[in-house]
Formats: C-alpha cells, sequence, structure tokens
C-alpha cells in the first residue's frame, strides 16, 4: 500500500510541476497582452523609427502609457543592447526597483540579471544586465567613475518632469556627452507640460508625442477649508468605501509617518463599522517601505472587496496601479526649502502645484470614468496654488553636486547649462561652505580631503565627517555613525501599547547622557556584539530592518574607505574624537541654549528646539551640534550631540570667529531677554 502511495505522490509531484510550468507559461503570455494593450504599443514602429534617425528626442506621453517600463525593452528587442546598456533613470528609489521588477517579470528573467535596478547602497545588477533602471543620483555618480558612459547606447532620462536636482544636473551633462558621442541616444521622457522647454533646451530636439487613455474625472473640493487635513482624508476614504461603487481609493500623503497614523487609524474605525461593510484592503507605499510589502500594492483586489492605497507624491506619477478610481487630494507634500541666505534647509509640509493637483486627479480615470476629491476649496485651488513646482535646483542646497560636479573637472559653475539655473547666491553658499569643509581651495580647486569627500555617495557633511575620522583614529566608529543616518526611516519602534517599555529600551543607550550620535553608535554595536541578532532587535525595540540596512551601508562605507586609503581604526575610550569628527562636519549646525530652553543656531540665529525624541531633550547642554533640521509644529533640531565650543574655533577656523563662540549665556542675562529675543 505505502508503495503505491509513493506512486501516486510522484505523479502528483509531475502534475504538479507541469501544471506549474503550463501557469508560468500562461502568466507570460498574459503579460505579453497587457503589454500589447499599453496605448504606446500602437506607436512602437514609429517611436523606434524616431529614436534611429534622431540622436536626442522627447518623449511625451500620459502616465500609465508605458513609457517607463516598455521603451526600453522595444529598444532592447531592437537591438540596442547589443551595443551598450540601456539606462534609464528613475527619481526615486521605489520606483526604480518596482519598475526593474515588473520588466524582469515581463521579460520571464530573473531580477538582477539581464534586467537590474541601481539605488544608493544598493546595486542589483550583474555583468548580464542590459536593461538598467537607475536613480538619477545613481547616475551621476556613475559619470564621475565613467565620464562618457561608455557603456551606455542609450540613456533615457525618465520622469523629467519631476525636475529633482540630479536630473537637472544630468541634463547638462548628457547634452555634452552626446556632442561628442554621436553613437549615443538620449531620450528624455516626461509624462505632461514642458515638452517646448525640454525640446529647446536640447538644442530643439524633436519631441514624440502619442495620445494616452484618459476617462473623465469628476472633480469635487470641500465648500470650507478643511482644519485637519489627515482626519479629512480618513472620513472620505470611509463615505466612499460605504457609499460609493466599488473600485480602488488612492490617497496622497506626505510621508511615512502621516501614512502609518492614517493606517492605524483606519483600520480602527473600521473595526467600528462592524461587519456589515465590505472588506477594506490597507496597502501603504513609501520610499522606506521594505521590497516584499511593495509589491503588496500592485496585486489585485479581490472580487467584492476594495483597496485603499496610502501613497506618497511616489504615486503622482513614478508609479501606476491599475484599478484606482477615486482619488483623495488633501493638497500637501512634503517639499526640501532651503534657505540660500543663511543656508539652512528643512523639510516642510507644503501645498502642492495646480500641476500636480491635475496629475493627482488623472490618477482616477485611467481603467475607467473617476472622482477626485479635493480636501481644499474651489478658490484655494484657483488663487492660492502655484501652477508649477518650482525646480528643486532652485530651492535646495547645493554643496552635494557642486562637490560632483569639480570632480568632473566642472569649475565654471556660474555658467553649467542649467536648464533653469539656481539662484546665485544658493552656488556661493555651496562653495563657502566646501571651502569650510576643507573640500575645496581659496581657488575653488578641489583638495585632496575633497577629493576623497566626493568618492562617498554622502551629503558633504557626512563625507567630511568620515574624512576626518582619520585623523581622530576613529573611522570604525564615525562610519557606523554614518550609517545609522543614512538608512532612513527609524531605528526605534515604538509600539501603542507598549510606549514606556519601548521608552526605556531606548534610554538604555543613552546612559550617560551621550549624545544621540553615540547612542546610534551604542546600538549598532550592541547588535553586531550579539552577532546581528534578530531576538535582540526584538527585546530592545530596535527596527530589525532599519539595522540591516545600516549594516549593508556600513560594510559599503567601509569599502570605500579602503578606496580612498583611510585605515579602520577605534577608538572607543576616547569617545571626544568621535564627537569632534562630528563636529568637522557638522560645524554649520551648531546651537546654543537660550534661557527659555530654546536654542539659537550659532551663525544665522534662528529659535530651534531638540526633538522629544532625542535623549538630550531634558538635559539641554549648553552648546550641540545636530545633524538636520524639521519643521513641524516647531523647527526641531533632530540627532543632537554636545560639544565644547573650543572645538568650532579649532575645527572651523574659517567659520567661526572668537566672538561667535563667547559664551554670552553665562554672563548674566536680564530676565526676559531670551523672550524679547524671539
Ligand atoms: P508610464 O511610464 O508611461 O507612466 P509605466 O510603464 O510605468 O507607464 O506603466 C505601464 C503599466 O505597467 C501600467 O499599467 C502599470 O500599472 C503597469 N506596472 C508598472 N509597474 C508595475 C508593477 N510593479 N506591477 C504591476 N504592474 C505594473
Ligand atoms: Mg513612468
Amino acid at each position: 500500500k505505502e508503495s503505491v502511495m509513493a506512486g501516486e505522490n510522484y505523479e502528483d509531484v509531475m502534475d504538479a510541476k507541469q501544471s506549474q510550468d503550463l501557469a508560468e507559461k500562461t502568466a507570460l503570455e498574459e503579460l505579453q497582452e497587457v503589454r500589447r494593450s499599453l496605448p504606446i504599443y500602437g506607436y512602437r514602429e514609429q517611436l523606434l523609427q524616431a529614436v534611429e534617425e534622431h540622436q536626442v528626442l522627447v518623449i511625451v506621453g500620459d502616465t500609465g502609457s508605458g513609457k517607463t517600463t516598455q521603451i526600453p525593452q522595444y529598444l532592447h528587442e531592437a537591438g540596442y543592447t547589443k551595443r551598450g546598456k540601456v539606462g534609464c533613470t528613475q527619481p526615486r528609489r521605489v520606483a526604480a526597483m518596482s519598475v526593474a521588477a515588473r520588466v524582469a517579470q515581463e521579460m520571464g528573467v530573473k531580477l538582477g540579471h539581464e534586467v537590474g535596478y541601481s539605488i544608493r547602497f544598493e546595486d542589483c545588477t550583474s555583468d548580464k544586465t542590459v536593461l538598467k533602471y537607475m536613480t538619477d543620483g545613481m547616475l551621476l555618480r556613475e559619470l564621475l567613475g565613467e565620464p562618457d558612459l561608455a557603456s551606455y547606447s542609450v540613456v533615457i532620462v525618465d520622469e523629467a518632469h519631476e525636475r529633482t536636482l540630479s536630473t537637472d544636473i544630468l541634463f547638462g551633462l548628457v547634452k555634452d556627452i552626446a556632442r561628442f558621442r554621436p553613437d549615443l541616444k538620449l531620450l528624455i521622457s516626461s509624462a505632461t507640460m514642458d515638452a517646448e522647454k525640454f525640446s529647446d533646451y536640447f538644442d530643439t530636439a524633436p519631441i514624440f508625442s502619442f495620445p494616452g487613455r484618459r476617462y473623465p474625472v469628476e472633480i469635487n473640493y470641500t465648500t470650507a477649508p478643511e482644519a485637519d487635513y489627515m482626519d479629512a482624508a480618513i472620513v472620505t476614504v470611509l463615505t466612499i468605501h460605504v457609499r460609493e461603487p466599488l473600485g480602488d481609493i488612492l490617497v496622497f500623503f506626505t510621508g511615512q509617518e502621516e501614512i502609518e497614523s492614517a493606517e492605524e487609524n483606519l483600520k480602527q474605525r473600521i473595526r467600528g463599522l462592524g461587519t456589515k461593510i465590505r472588506e477594506l484592503i490597507i496597502c501603504p507605499i513609501y520610499a522606506n517601505l521594505p521590497s516584499e510589502l511593495q509589491a503588496k500594492i500592485f496585486e489585485p483586489t479581490p472580487e467584492g472587496a476594495r483597496k485603499v492605497v496610502l501613497a506618497t507624491n511616489i504615486a503622482e506619477t513614478s508609479l501606476t496601479i491599475d484599478g484606482i478610481k477615486y482619488v483623495v487630494d488633501p493638497g500637501f507634500s512634503k517639499m526640501k526649502s532651503y534657505n540660500p541666505r543663511t543656508g539652512m534647509e528643512s523639510l516642510l509640509i507644503t501645498p502642492i502645484s495646480k500641476a500636480s493637483a491635475t496629475q493627482r486627479a488623472g490618477r482616477a480615470g485611467r481603467t475607467s470614468a473617476g472622482k477626485c476629491y479635493r480636501l481644499y476649496t474651489a478658490f484655494n485651488y484657483n488663487n492660492d496654488l502655484e501652477e508649477n513646482t518650482v525646480p528643486e535646483v532652485q530651492r535646495t542646497n547645493l554643496a552635494s553636486v557642486v562637490l560632483s560636479l569639480k570632480s568632473l573637472g566642472i569649475h565654471d559653475l556660474i555658467n553649467f547649462d542649467f536648464m533653469d539655473p539656481p539662484p546665485a547666491e544658493a552656488l556661493v553658499k555651496a562653495l563657502e561652505l566646501l571651502f569650510a569643509l576643507g573640500a575645496l581651495n581659496k581657488l575653488g580647486e578641489l583638495t585632496k580631503a575633497g577629493r576623497r569627500m566626493a568618492e562617498f555617495p554622502l551629503d558633504p557633511m557626512l563625507s567630511k565627517m568620515i574624512v576626518v575620522s582619520d585623523k581622530y583614529k576613529c573611522s570604525d566608529e564615525v562610519i557606523s555613525i554614518a550609517a545609522m543616518l543614512s538608512v532612513g526611516g527609524s531605528i526605534f519602534y515604538r509600539p501603542k501599547d507598549k510606549q514606556v517599555h519601548a521608552d526605556n529600551a531606548r534610554m538604555n543607550f543613552h546612559t550617560g547622557n551621550v549624545g544621540d550620535h553615540i547612542a546610534l553608535l551604542k546600538v549598532y554595536s550592541s547588535w553586531k556584539e550579539t552577532n546581528y541578532s534578530t531576538q535582540w532587535c526584538y527585546e530592545n525595540y530596535i527596527q530589525v530592518r532599519s539595522m540591516k540596512r545600516a549594516r549593508d551601508v556600513r560594510d559599503q562605507l567601509e569599502g570605500l574607505l579602503e578606496r580612498v586609503e583611510i585605515e579602520i581604526s577605534s577608538n572607543l575610550n576616547e569617545l571626544d574624537s568621535v564627537r569632534k569628527s562630528i563636529v568637522a562636519g557638522f560645524f554649520p549646525h551648531t546651537a546654543k541654549l537660550q534661557k527659555n530652553g530654546s536654542y539659537r543656531t550659532v551663525k544665522h540665529p534662528q529659535t530651534v528646539h531638540i526633538h522629544p525624541n532625542s535623549g538630550l531633550s531634558q538635559v539641554l547642554p549648553r552648546w550641540v551640534v545636530y545633524h538636520e533640521l524639521v519643521l513641524t509644529s516647531k523647527e526641531y533640531m533632530r540627532q543632537v550631540t554636545e560639544l565644547k565650543p573650543e572645538w568650532l574655533i579649532e575645527l572651523a577656523p574659517h567659520y567661526y570667529q572668537q566672538k561667535d563662540v563667547e559664551d554670552a549665556a553665562s554672563k548674566k542675562m536680564p530676565k526676559g531677554a531670551g523672550k524679547a529675543a524671539m
């Protein structure tokens, strides 16, 4: 009897295998059918011909029409990859990963083989890779090693309308490369608008535009401004879910924190509604979401259920989720803002532009007629929103790109071929900062330290912190800190029902009021001592995923140290040397305590506060250095460490004079002086 059973099992296995093969084949065939149904498919031959005839081509087509996933495949099928890779840039890392995964699937190959992606600190490509999706920032870095992009036959600057800083810099560089590499094809692809502007910039390159498929979208405004857009968004989702016919919902939030809190809130309220309503599947999507979960947003919604996607701007044009019928648009996004006068940079929640609002609404009408709920008034839309989003190059700190351009041998930045030039002040500020960091000399030339700094794919202040750690013999500690600061997303985990435990666990790392940077170092080294134990992370309320990412980043930084010939050295007994390295990089970010418990930034006085999550928020040291400023209810400093004021003169003599660091607070101050100064 047993043998019969075994035989049956064997046949079962064979059947299963055969049907799996069959299923795979039909899945692939189905995918090919989907490919053929995309709007771009009808223009395949014309597009390939235009690429053949012109070196530079501007391509315009609606979001979701197949530009990003199809054009590289068409080029591959037409033989372009025989001469070199096809590179396709994306402004966002999630988009690069997700699109590459999709294209690999459509081609029936393993991700990382013929189709791969490259984002900062994560290279998923191999020798076989011919279609390479990457962030615009990564192509910029590749240019440092391969200034003529010799390994590429085609470069597609995709999502050009987003006008990120890296995309804008790439424009200038690839335009130049195309002049001396007539065999390189350059495609500038954009979802909307501005096609003429791109064409003018690229020496009147022809525009290839094709119609998408758009269904009407009904726009609804609120009658009065919403006091709390988070709450309004959730109420709107629930109202749609209860009242409107089936069809998925897409809601735009400004970041991970908002999305997480909306998710929790929605779940709670759904529970409150009981079992009479249909199933609502909640799918978050934001930059730091782990890739396993990213794929979930693309899974088809089960019959009878509804999906609600809680997304950042990523879903505005970079990612297309099929089946969306309702869009909820609170009208905000998180933007970097930069004051070129003070050199201060901060993240701000800002109203979106009309162009963004139009894109967002358009997401509802891709597969059938849809509805868009704007959580602002029509008056608001007509009178308060800007026409277009200001290109990033005009609202950001330029130190990082100036350093990259300098290492590419481009010295005349004022005359760099910007599509929209940055304010001259911002360029000057960037040069001043790089000079103060010791990356440039008085003539504006790259120094040895500057050349080393440029090797790191990090902000120049972080790179400086690493490069200087050589001098203080603590590179081992400093790269751990740099890695922990670079992971994005939070390290500590704080579940609602265990906040006290979580806070206690966190405070353990702050024993001795060592400051947030050293606390991060302690977290990393303790985890390393447990041989990277997951259990340890659970016990200490630490996000395993963030830690694993920190380890990857750290490994790469270690490799880069070797490249710039800095030895790994450890100086754990002398934590001040670690602190000095931090200050040597972050001296522009210093602040001094005021009478009322707030701080004032030293160089360009501005009132700031220690973030409540900081280990020093109750300690209030007199002098602090911070990693970044975040504006929420107040302007908060995140990741704070105490410093000795005399270090500023020692480490940044071009930046600080004695008068800046005199400890005025130690002198008697009249009562209320702090307040008057606010
Ligand atoms: P465009 O670049 O013109 O905006 P895309 O090439 O990104 O268009 O999208 C074409 C189609 O491919 C869309 O219908 C989209 O839903 C689908 N698609 C893209 N990425 C994925 C993915 N990761 N999973 C499933 N479908 C995807
Ligand atoms: Mg696209």
